[in-house]
């Protein structure tokens, strides 16, 4: 059986005292979890103070994004084995935000994924469609095309070790979360997708997120292919997120 993972996506929000507050109070109240794995997100600039405030906890510590490029000369990115060395497990590659307001296409994701890989980071790779373009039916194609660049740059060992999150765009931010049957069609295209290029798909969590609050979680998370969620807003709020975490136990 697959563990639920819940990961919170802390975006550009708080300051270091907010943010400690957050974790405290998190640390507290998730310290007898025990078949879900969560991870927090913070914002670059205090992955290090999460990290000395998680030893000993079973949060795990994510970033929101990384460079495709090992090292060099690209000022103000951040690599892989860095955010490795800061302590991170995951990182959040191709967030709609991301696709959208930075332009960050296909290709580009899949190259983050490959690059996370190799640092041996986990990659939540997000995929989702825009209302546009589930209101003239293209959901599933799109998902697709999002996939398919991303399983090109891998092998099926590589492609075994990532999670995928799927984040409708318009659900994101919005109050409207997909309904459970919405977002299950979309897991188990998704699964199936995988078994084309896995022998074993049924290992490769699968997140929902958008717009996922604690009253949305329990129908949400039961789905059969809803392996645990990414959350955004609800995640800066210490109840609230717990609330989530407790419904994916
Ligand atoms: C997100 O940004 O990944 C997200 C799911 O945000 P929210 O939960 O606020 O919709």
């Amino acid at each position: 059986m697959r563990r639920k993972l819940v990961i919170g996506n802390w975006k550009m929000h708080g300051d270091h005292a907010a943010l400690a507050q957050l974790l405290d109070s998190l640390r507290h109240s998730l310290s007898a979890l025990s078949n879900t794995d969560v991870a927090v997100c913070p914002p670059f600039v205090y992955l290090a103070a999460a990290r000395q405030q998680l030893i000993g906890s079973v949060i795990a510590l994510g970033a929101q994004n990384l460079c495709a490029e090992a090292k060099g000369a690209f000022t103000g990115e951040i690599s892989a084995a860095m955010l490795r060395d800061c302590g991170c497990r995951y990182v959040i590659v191709g967030h709609s935000e991301r696709r959208q307001l930075f332009h960050e296409n296909d290709a580009l994701v899949a190259a983050k994924t490959a690059a996370a890989l190799q640092a041996n980071l986990t990659p939540i790779v997000c995929v989702g469609e825009t209302l546009q373009q589930r209101e003239t039916g293209a959901t599933l194609g799109v998902i697709e095309a999002q996939l398919t660049a991303v399983f090109a740059r891998l092998d099926s060992a590589d492609i075994q070790r990532i999670v995928i999150a799927y984040e409708p765009v318009w659900a994101i931010g919005s109050g409207k979360t997909a309904t459970p049957a919405q977002a299950q069609e979309v897991h188990a295209f998704i699964r199936r997708q995988l078994t084309i290029v896995l022998p074993d798909a049924a290992t490769v969590p699968i997140l929902y997120g958008g717009s996922v609050k604690a009253d949305n979680a329990t129908t949400l998370f039961a789905q059969p292919d809803i392996d645990g969620g990414l959350i955004g807003g609800a995640s800066l709020n210490a109840e609230e997120f717990a609330a989530i975490c407790k419904a994916a136990e």
